[in-house]
């Protein structure tokens, strides 16, 4: 258990998951002048042992060159490279359709980091190397401790936390409020930030699946009737090929496959998915994730900031969550870059300011992506399912317009 008191820190950062663990890493490496807490409610090992938090729980992560270029700056390239599987082609297709998009790593050098279009990661091997790094700054980490109340004044912030159920209370102040504290946030219900919420009334199903032969760095994204699916190359374990599945469908599809025989399950994926990537052999057991498109109204206040899925968080079908958080923190920090949080409030609200309105397009070209693809994709209709056949001819045989989709895709684009 690692358990610091404090006092008053420039920035107070209230969650460890991938948004809060990312951003203090950033803070540490380009803003070296603030005095960075970052406090977590749940306990975290001693080195080298899994990180027991909700990000970094069983799911695998497809991490955009862009985010790999931001990693790599972090210099964390070096450690998370033994856990990565390379992104050398992402394949979209439409079940039933001929038509597909096939996009290369070599045909899109300008949207690839060291030849990949990007790489995936298991979340339970990303958290200890963040937390691993955040543990060589000075970063304060504060675990456990659970944010219970949090007053704005005219100077900041005011936190009351504490360690466990039965831990003694303890209070911080900051200039600067961070709330990473995850989906349908509890912080920002009590800060009055009003969340706009659609449930898609959707589940998306996560497992890893065993395959037959390599799948040679490919990504798929499949349209079925059965939902999309995503399945994404890992690394191989004990000489098995592996992949990442994230099929999404309808709650009650979903419940109807938890429910099958691992061997069922595996058919009916198989039928579904088809041979694209050969056979699927077995599949570990199944996690799923109520999803939802729930975005803050407001992002940044006096004193105050949102990231990751308290600010938004998105359908996972094109995988663009987290890198857009990733994007959001680094500029971020670099809005906070040489600035004293201490000294001067009205500057604090011009750096603000300038980073809400540089994260504006971003945000909502993103967001837009990840909440219209799946309907698109859904519909029988045949009107419909011709302008998608149009919109994948159009990738295919229009290399600006595939060049565009392949730089959001791979987070550059922007
Ligand atoms: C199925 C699925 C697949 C996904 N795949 C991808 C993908 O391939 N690529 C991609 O870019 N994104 C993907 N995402 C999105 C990605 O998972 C999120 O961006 C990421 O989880 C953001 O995490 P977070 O840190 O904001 O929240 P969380 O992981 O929820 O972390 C919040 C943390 O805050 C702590 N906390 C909460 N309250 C308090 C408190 N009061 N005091 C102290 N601590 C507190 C919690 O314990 C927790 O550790 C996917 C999402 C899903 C659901």
């Amino acid at each position: 258990m690692v358990t610091k008191q404090l006092q008053q820190v420039d920035v107070a950062i209230v969650g460890g998951g991938m948004a809060g663990a990312s951003l203090a890493l950033m803070l540490a490496r380009y803003c070296p002048q603030l005095s960075v807490a970052l406090l977590e409610q749940r306990a975290l090992p001693d080195a080298g042992a899994s990180v027991q938090l909700p990000s970094f729980d069983t799911r695998a992560t497809a991490i955009s060159a862009g985010s790999l270029q931001i990693f790599s700056e972090l210099g964390l390239w070096a450690q998370l490279r033994d856990y990565c599987a390379p992104i050398q082609r992402i394949q979209v297709s439409d079940r039933g359709h001929a038509l597909g998009v096939s996009l290369h790593a070599e045909r899109h050098e300008r949207a690839s980091f060291q030849g990949m279009l990007g790489a995936v990661i298991e979340n339970a091997a990303l958290g200890p190397v963040l937390h691993e790094a955040l543990a060589q700054t000075p970063v304060q980490l504060m675990a456990p401790a659970q944010v219970s109340e949090v007053q704005m004044g005219a100077d900041g912030a005011r936190l009351r936390w504490h360690a466990g159920d039965d831990g003694e209370q303890a209070e911080l102040k900051t200039p600067l409020l961070v709330v990473a504290d995850g989906v349908n946030s509890p912080l920002c219900r009590q800060l009055g930030v009003e969340i706009e919420t659609i449930q898609y009334r959707q589940r998306a199903l996560v497992t890893t699946v065993g395959l037959q032969r390599d799948h040679g760095g490919v990504a798929y994204e499949r349209f079925t009737d059965a939902g999309p699916m995503a399945l994404l190359p890992l690394p191989r374990r004990d000489g098995q090929h592996r992949m990442a599945l994230v099929w999404t469908c309808a709650e009650e599809e979903a419940r109807a496959l938890t429910e099958l025989s691992d061997d069922a399950f595996v058919e009916r994926l198989q039928r579904a998915f088809g041979w694209r990537a050969g056979r699927i052999q077995r599949a570990g057991s199944l996690q799923g994730y109520p999803l939802s498109l729930s975005l803050a109204r407001e992002q940044w206040r006096r004193n105050l900031v949102l990231v990751g899925n308290c600010a938004h968080f998105l359908h996972p079908v094109a995988g663009q969550g987290f890198n857009l958080t990733l994007r959001d923190c680094y500029a971020l920090a670099q809005a906070l870059t040489g600035a004293d949080l201490a000294q001067d409030s009205s500057d604090q609200l011009d750096l603000l300011q300038e980073y809400g309105r540089d994260r504006q397009l971003d945000q909502q070209l993103t967001i837009g992506f990840s909440d219209r693809i799946p309907p698109l994709f859904a519909s029988s209709n045949l009107m419909v399912q011709g302008l998608r056949q149009a919109g994948m001819l159009g990738l295919t045989l229009a290399p600006p317009l595939r060049a565009s989709f392949v730089g959001q895709a791979a987070g550059f684009g922007l």
